[in-house]
């Protein structure tokens, strides 16, 4: 017989396991299954961004990550004798100015820790086999557990968060248009003496390639170099500690001795997307619809972050409370931000991995004159923490006739600053916040009271009214005549009006 569920959710890892918290703290019935029969014990994603802490902050628990993790204050690049330049995130306009270094298995714990505090538990070694698409509405979805008893259910929407090799992604027919790059990589995680303080992340472009130190925990770090062009097909065995050590010695600052090997790893960097994150009623999030070089630490946030977008919109629909239309800025809105992420760790790959002298010599001279630039610095911390991801040309973003725009005023679709102790989303259900006059929110959620939060922000302006979302990023800018715009945006999005 058919269990019926809400939204089922394949695959817990970090992206899985964070749209599962999110819609259970809402409170729409999931249900979460990976085939796996344990987390992942390997430090794959190690930063958290300010900008996924800011959203773990509205979601409950962050105190737990900053408590685990350690805070890097910026990235060093050198070569190997001299400094090239260093990018710092202490000036960043954020609760957290700096990346929270932590193990993927780490956050994954506590991601988990949390779930089951809300109520939810993943079902382990359950994998989804097939799934059909309704007609009437909904989908069946085929799953088979550890005993190969395969059984039925049916859910009003099904999410893939299931990797890279995505069986949702498979059963859509979506193309994962891209390519695998032609060259090789290793990665060290163990312990190690002799850098110093372990508060940056140590980059060096050495003429041989690329060196990366990345603290972990205690005197624990992550090595990661680049071997140059591939030499055959098959990817390379995990390198020995002593290769690794070599690699080091050749192109990193000196004295730095490895010790305690945890996890030695090779791999090649597939840069590869779905162009639509959607079709009708199924979803794909993380690395299921976006897979790039690891330069940025972007792979795991971005993911995250697809989960927090989609979240609120699932839950206002499951809920009645907003029109099914609202989950078809999900794929417009993300779909957009990976693009971005693709070209942007894609470039962050090829500089570093230049290995023409000439070449190399023009990078570093630039880099020393560009890194040098206060502006550049800001950019490129905004641009690494995640702080600048924005909704321009999302449907959800609208500025209305005569809103104050212009210098510091958050436009249409840009992240709303987070106040400390007052993150928006907070709450039990997902709203709309209002910061404009006094009144503003009360007369609007008298009129939307499943959608507007009835607490009112301070505004920026005096002359304007900022409507924001549930996940923190301006929907509506209007003007002094803010009441009919904020109305039309509202009902175009509720499913009911007035009380
Ligand atoms: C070596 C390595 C280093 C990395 N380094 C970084 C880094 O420094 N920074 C960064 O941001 N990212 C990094 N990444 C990428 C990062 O790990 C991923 O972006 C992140 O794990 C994606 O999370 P996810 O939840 O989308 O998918 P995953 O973590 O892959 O989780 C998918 C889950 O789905 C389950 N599953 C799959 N198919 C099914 C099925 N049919 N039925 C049920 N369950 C299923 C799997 O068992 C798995 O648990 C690295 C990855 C690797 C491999």
């Amino acid at each position: 017989m058919a269990n019926p569920v809400r939204v089922l959710i394949v695959g817990a890892g970090p992206v899985g396991l964070t749209l599962a918290a999110e819609l259970t703290r809402y409170g729409v019935p999931v249900r979460i299954v990976d085939k796996a029969a344990a987390r992942t014990d390997k430090s794959k994603a190690l930063v958290l961004w300010s900008r996924s802490l800011e959203l773990l902050e509205r979601a409950g628990g962050v105190e737990r990550f900053l408590a685990a993790g350690i805070k890097a204050h910026g990235v060093r690049i050198s070569n190997g004798r001299q400094l090239i330049g260093e990018v710092g995130f202490d000036q960043i306009e954020s609760p957290y100015p700096f990346a929270l270094m932590i193990p993927q298995n780490e956050t994954e714990r506590l991601l988990e820790t949390r779930l089951e505090e809300l109520g939810c538990r993943v079902e382990r070694q359950v994998e989804l086999l097939r799934f059909n698409v309704l007609t009437a509405g909904g989908i069946t979805a085929t799953l088979r557990d550890a005993a190969g008893r395969e059984e039925i259910v049916e859910a009003d929407w099904l999410v893939g968060c299931d990797g890279a090799h995505s069986a949702v992604r498979h059963g859509l027919g979506f193309d994962f248009a891209g390519s695998t790059q032609p060259s090789d990589w290793v990665l060290a995680d163990m312990r190690l003496d002799g850098l110093g303080v372990p508060d940056r992340l140590d980059i060096f472009w050495h003429r041989d390639g690329i060196l990366a130190f990345f603290p972990i925990v205690g005197d624990r770090y992550r090595v990661v170099a680049d071997l140059g062009p591939a030499d055959g097909k098959e990817q390379r065995p995990g390198p020995t500690l002593a290769e690794v050590q070599a690699l080091v010695d050749q192109r990193g600052p000196g004295g730095v001795r490895l010790r305690d090997p945890i996890w030695l790893s090779s791999f090649r960097i597939n840069e590869r997307k779905v162009r639509d994150y959607s079709a009708g009623r199924v979803f794909l999030a993380g690395d299921a619809a976006h897979i790039h070089s690891p330069a940025g630490g972007q792979g795991m946030n971005t993911g995250m972050q697809d989960a927090f977008n989609l979240a609120w919109k699932l839950a206002l629909v499951a809920k009645g409370t907003a029109r099914a239309s609202l989950l078809d800025s999900y794929s417009v809105e993300r779909s957009a931000v990976g693009d971005r992420v693709l070209r942007t760790a894609g470039r962050m790959t090829d500089v570093a991995i230049l290995r023409n002298p000439v070449a190399q010599a023009v990078r570093n001279a630039a880099a020393r004159i560009v890194l040098g630039l206060s502006q550049v610095q800001r950019r490129m911390s905004d641009t690494l923490t995640e702080l600048e991801i924005a909704y321009p040309d999302s449907p959800l973003s609208v500025a209305a006739a005569h809103a104050p725009r212009g210098g510091t005023l958050p436009a249409a679709g840009e992240r709303w600053l987070p106040v400390a102790g007052d993150p928006i989303g907070s709450g039990a259900a997902p709203r709309f916040a209002v910061a404009g006059a006094d009144d503003a929110a009360a007369r609007l959620a008298a009129i939307f009271p499943d959608l507007v939060d009835t607490r009112a922000r301070p505004a920026p302006s005096e002359d304007g009214l900022w409507l924001i979302r549930p996940d923190g990023y301006v929907g509506l800018v209007a003007g002094p005549d803010w009441q009919a715009p904020a109305e039309r945006y509202l009902a175009a999005i509720a499913t009911e009006i007035g009380p």
